[in-house]
């Protein structure tokens, strides 16, 4: 009997790599955990453009946190990243931090910009994140009332920052783990040739990469409205 499990758990492992219902992208190793690529701040014409272009090359789906802002100037950028079976999020209106909002205050923001998404692409998106990170209850019980839940990240490779555009993939690989958020954006160009290396090794250490939704369905977490996640499952 003990020997039938094992030979049962020894078929598992070999074949959960080839059939995983939501992760993308086929390792090299065995199975290893699956992880969420974040952009913020964008959508950002030909930058975007490029990521989708190496996105698209490598089979990896990412989630999009967007401000309103940006889709006035590139509308057409926002349809593609939808076109393309990525996730889309709000990222507020004019990228305000909203921590020292009103609940009012912040609900208007998120209204506004959700309209905003939902008439250049018709999405509906279910998550916030807002700018800085920074958040309070009358955020999160707007967010509620929007029915978003608020999504954070784990590994942070503070690509905005020019001192660390060399270190940017070192730093994601040095710390990422099963179930982690990596944020960046899709600002500059240095964040899609990072994001890309990103892709390669992690692949090759075995990890899959998906959208954030996908990611808390994998490790069986339920998006809560009004909850902050910043990796899954949310405990870990
Ligand atoms: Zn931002």
């Amino acid at each position: 009997m003990k020997r039938c499990l094992t030979l049962l758990l020894a078929a598992v492992c070999f074949l959960q790599p080839f059939c995983l219902p939501v992760c993308a992208g086929g390792p090299d190793k065995p199975f290893k955990g699956c992880v969420a690529l974040t952009f913020d701040d964008g959508p950002s014409g030909p930058i975007t453009g490029k990521l989708l272009d190496a996105l698209a090359a490598r089979g990896v789906k990412a989630t999009f946190f967007v401000c309103s802002y940006r889709i006035e100037k590139f509308p057409d950028t926002l349809c593609r990243i939808a076109e393309e079976g990525h996730e889309i999020g709000l990222h507020s209106c004019c990228h305000s931090y909203m921590h020292k909002m009103s609940r009012e205050e912040v609900a208007e923001d998120i209204t506004g910009c959700m309209q905003n998404v939902s008439e250049c692409c018709g999405v509906r998106p279910r998550l916030f994140r807002p700018p800085g990170g920074l958040y309070s209850d009358a955020l999160t019980e707007a967010a509620k009332d929007e029915q978003l839940s608020v999504i954070l990240w784990s590994v942070d490779p503070c690509d905005w920052d020019p001192k660390n555009k060399n270190s940017i993939v070192s730093s994601v690989v040095r710390r990422v783990q099963p179930g982690s958020i990596i944020l960046m954006h899709d600002l500059y160009a240095h964040s899609v040739t990072a994001a890309a290396e990103i892709i390669d090794r992690l692949q090759k250490e075995g990890y899959q990469f998906c959208t954030v939704s996908e990611l808390a369905e994998f490790y069986g977490a339920e998006l809560e409205p009004g909850g902050v996640y910043g990796n899954f499952p949310p405990s870990s």
